[in-house]
C-alpha cells in the first residue's frame, strides 16, 4: 500500500518534471487525503507554498463546528488549530453565541486548491463564517447544507441589519491576538468599528478591507517561530487603517472613472510543483 503510494507519486512527479505534462501543483495538492508525517511547518508564501505535518480541526468541539467536511479542508499548523479552538471559547460567551463555524483552512498538505482560494495553502489562513454558531451538535448533513449570512449593504460599503456588536467584539478579540497578522473583511465592516470602538484602538490596524468577505471573515496568522521556510507579509501600514478603509467606501459609493493609462489586468500563471518551495517536493512524497 504504502509501496503503491509512493511509485504513483515518482510518477506524478516523474509527469511534473517533464515539459510535455506538467500536472498543475493544484492537481498534486487537491489529491491528498491526509497530512504528511512531519514535523509541522509551512514553506513558502500564502498564495504559494504548501504545509508540513498539519493537523485537522477535530470536526465537532464544545464551541466550534468544521463545517463543509466533504471540502477537507479542515486542516491546519496547530497554532492554526490552537487559535480556532481559542477564539471559539470567547465567541461562546457572547450572548447569543455558542460558538464558531469554521468554513476552509487548508488541505491536508496545504498547496493551491482545485477551487475557492488563491491563499491558504500554508495551513495559517481560516475562514470563520458570520453567521454565529448556535447549533454545536450538526449532523454532516447540515454541515454542508446550512449557509452563512451575509453582513453587508450597498456592496460592502455599509453594514447591514445583521450586523451585531457581538460580530464587533469577535472581530476584535481575533485581531488582538498575538498570532494574528491580519484579518480581512469587507470595507463597511472596518469602518463601522473604527466608528464604534471606543477603547485601544492598536488591533484595527489588523483589520483590512478587502473584496468579498462578508459571509466569513478570514484569519491569517503570522509564520509560526521556528518556520524557517515561511514568508510573512509586510505587516499592514502603521496606524489604525480607518481612513484607508474610509477610501474604499468612497471609492463604492463614487467609483473613480478608469485609468486610461493603467496596464491591462496580467493573468494569472497556474503554478506546477517547481514553482512552489522545494520543500514541497518532500511534503507531497512523506507518509
Ligand atoms: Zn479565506
Amino acid at each position: 500500500m504504502i509501496l503503491l503510494r509512493f511509485l504513483a507519486l515518482l510518477a506524478a512527479i516523474a509527469l511534473a518534471n517533464t515539459a510535455s505534462a506538467q500536472p498543475l501543483a493544484k492537481q498534486l495538492f487537491g489529491a491528498q487525503k491526509e497530512s504528511s508525517q512531519q514535523k509541522s511547518a509551512a514553506f513558502g508564501s500564502y498564495s504559494r507554498g504548501c504545509a508540513a505535518g498539519s493537523v485537522q480541526l477535530p470536526e465537532t468541539g464544545p464551541t466550534w463546528q468544521a463545517m463543509r467536511l466533504s471540502r477537507n479542508r479542515n486542516w491546519g499548523h496547530p497554532v492554526a488549530i490552537d487559535y480556532v479552538q481559542d477564539l471559539s471559547r470567547i465567541a461562546a460567551k457572547q450572548p447569543g453565541w455558542n460558538g464558531l463555524y469554521i468554513g476552509d483552512i487548508s488541505q491536508p498538505r496545504g498547496g493551491p486548491m482545485t477551487s475557492g482560494h488563491r491563499s491558504h495553502q500554508l495551513g495559517l489562513d481560516i475562514d470563520i463564517w458570520m453567521l454565529p454558531g448556535d447549533n454545536m451538535r450538526l449532523s454532516r448533513k447540515a454541515r454542508e447544507n446550512i449557509s452563512s449570512i451575509s453582513l453587508r449593504r450597498s456592496n460592502g460599503a455599509f453594514v447591514n441589519g445583521n450586523w451585531t456588536k457581538q460580530h464587533h467584539a469577535v472581530l476584535r478579540a481575533a485581531a488582538k491576538d498575538k498570532r494574528v497578522a491580519r484579518i480581512f473583511v469587507f470595507p463597511g465592516a472596518k469602518v463601522e468599528m473604527c466608528k464604534n470602538e471606543t477603547g485601544n484602538r492598536a488591533y484595527l490596524r489588523k483589520i483590512r478591507p478587502w473584496w468579498g468577505h462578508h459571509y466569513h471573515f478570514h484569519v491569517r496568522l503570522k509564520c509560526p517561530r521556528g518556520s524557517g521556510g515561511c514568508v510573512n507579509q509586510d505587516p499592514p501600514p502603521k496606524g489604525d487603517g480607518c481612513a484607508e478603509a474610509q477610501q474604499w467606501v468612497n471609492n463604492i459609493l463614487n467609483p473613480p472613472p478608469p485609468d486610461p493609462n493603467a496596464p491591462a489586468p496580467k493573468k494569472r500563471r497556474e503554478y506546477r510543483l517547481a514553482d512552489l518551495p522545494q520543500q514541497c517536493v518532500q511534503v507531497l512524497q512523506s507518509n
